[in-house]
């Protein structure tokens, strides 16, 4: 039996490890697409790269004779997630999307909502003008106009050009912390923090630090998700997912 996750979260992971350490009969390959230069690796199999598409997928899922594929990439990729649905569909694959649930704001929340990454840019000029932006290092583009504003851009590996002009770059990767949180805020003299609603608890303190210090969050919403796909919130859901669609006895039932 042979499971494909299509990864690069930290649910992706954690599906992985539940599934080498109860199951360690099941072939699983992680999938990755090589956009960070030295990702945390999960047990298991690894490839990393693109297919080649939808139809590069269904081949892969065929030549490879998976018998069940998971979408536990981040609620942003919404190509990849297209593809695996058209894919599963080409290759007779059952399809489960993992993906955690969206961030919901609170009472005391200061949140503007925008579309995209463009429309998050057109609301900052009237929100502040020291942006904490962490949307990832792909992008940039779309705030390489605003040349009155300063940005502190936080990301994984150094973003590239097209990119604000006035900006310092901050490497790092989740989990953070609130008290981290509040002191980069504070250190900077941000006034307004972007991000996407990527949702889960690794980046949620930079939401609890701005709410805390009374600043404005733009929140990008997601991505439509493709229809007709299963959908689960947590790893121990997809895994219950996998037993129940694979031989019994491979996996075992849990709660
Ligand atoms: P995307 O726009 O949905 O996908 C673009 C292309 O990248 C896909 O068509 C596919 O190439 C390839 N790809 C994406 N995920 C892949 C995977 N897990 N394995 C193999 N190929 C993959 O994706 P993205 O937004 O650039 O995200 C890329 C990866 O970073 C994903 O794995 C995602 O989980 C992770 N990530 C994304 C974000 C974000 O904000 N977008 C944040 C954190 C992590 P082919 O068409 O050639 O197959």
């Amino acid at each position: 039996m042979h499971v494909l996750i299509l990864g690069g979260t930290t649910e992706a992971r954690r599906l992985a490890e539940i599934l080498a350490a109860e199951a360690p009969d099941l072939k699983v390959t992680n999938s990755l697409a090589g956009r960070v230069a030295a990702p945390r690796l999960p047990p298991g199999g690894v490839r990393i790269g693109g297919f080649g598409g939808a139809e590069g997928l269904a081949e892969w899922l065929g030549a490879h004779d998976v018998d069940a594929l998971i979408d536990a990439t981040h609620p942003f990729a919404g190509t990849i997630s297209l593809n695996a649905a058209t894919a599963a569909g080409t290759a007779h694959v059952p399809l489960l999307a993992l993906r955690r649930p969206g961030w919901v704001p609170g009472d005391a929340d200061v949140w503007h909502e925008a579309a995209s990454l463009e429309e998050a840019a057109g609301l900052l000029p009237a929100l502040g003008r020291r942006v904490f932006l962490t949307t990832g290092r792909m992008g940039l583009a779309a705030f390489a106009h605003l040349e009155d504003l300063w940005f502190l851009v936080r990301s994984v590996d150094a973003p590239e050009s097209p990119r604000p002009p006035h900006m310092e770059v901050l490497l790092d990767r989740g989990p953070f912390t609130l008290d981290g949180e509040r002191e980069v805020l504070s250190r900077h003299g941000i006034d307004v923090v972007v991000t996407k609603d990527s949702g889960g608890a690794a980046t949620a303190p930079k939401l609890m630090a701005a709410r805390e210090a009374g600043l404005p969050v733009v929140v990008v919403r997601r991505p439509p998700t493709p229809r007709g796909v299963p959908e689960v919130a947590d790893p121990r859901q997809a895994v219950n997912w996998i037993s129940d669609r694979l031989e019994q006895g491979i996996l075992p039932a849990s709660d």
